[in-house]
């Protein structure tokens, strides 16, 4: 069973909680503790004490996790896997449970004609696992993400350029 097979989450009752990161002030994402607690560094698990942590989506800033009553931060030297749309990220992941890159996502489109998800899944592997909620950063399904790089690389076949160069 893949990971985008499980049902979807009930709407949370969390959907309004708004939380800005402490450093760049840029609204975060929810994440669940579990994700946090599977990402951080093994010697810094044990100072994650909150119960609700967010995700600093802006792509420039150093924090990755943090709780914003506390305002404990996590920062990317701290957590286990590069987080693919920061702008340090070295390689990019678009799959973190088959540790499949942007760059595989890349070279199945331009050298192995792979045009859907089905086919990246087939070629790559990725958006195959089910270990998104200890392995992801966001604790969620790679499938949009995914998405968009092979969307993105169909872009770079037709006119010949990357986002990201
Ligand atoms: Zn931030």
């Amino acid at each position: 069973m893949g990971c985008c097979d499980v049902p979807k989450e009930k709407i949370n009752n969390d959907k309004e909680e708004i939380s800005l990161c402490p450093v760049c002030k840029t609204e975060g994402e929810k994440v669940n503790k579990t994700t946090v607690v599977s990402l951080v560094k093994d010697e810094i698990a044990e100072s994650i004490t909150e119960s609700k942590y967010w995700l600093c989506k802006n792509s420039d800033c150093e924090v990755v996790y943090y709780n914003s009553d506390t305002n404990q931060t996590f920062t990317h030297d701290q957590i286990k896997v590069p987080v693919w749309f920061k702008t340090y990220a070295t390689p990019i992941y678009a799959c973190y449970c088959k540790e499949v890159t942007k760059d595989a996502i890349f070279e199945a489109v331009l050298e192995k004609g792979a045009n859907t998800l089905e086919d990246i899944q087939q070629t790559t592997g990725a958006n195959t696992g089910n270990d998104c909620l200890k392995k992801n950063p966001r604790g969620k399904c790679c499938s949009g993400t995914v998405k968009q790089m092979l969307e993105e690389a169909k872009r770079y076949q037709t006119e010949g350029k990357r986002n990201d160069e």
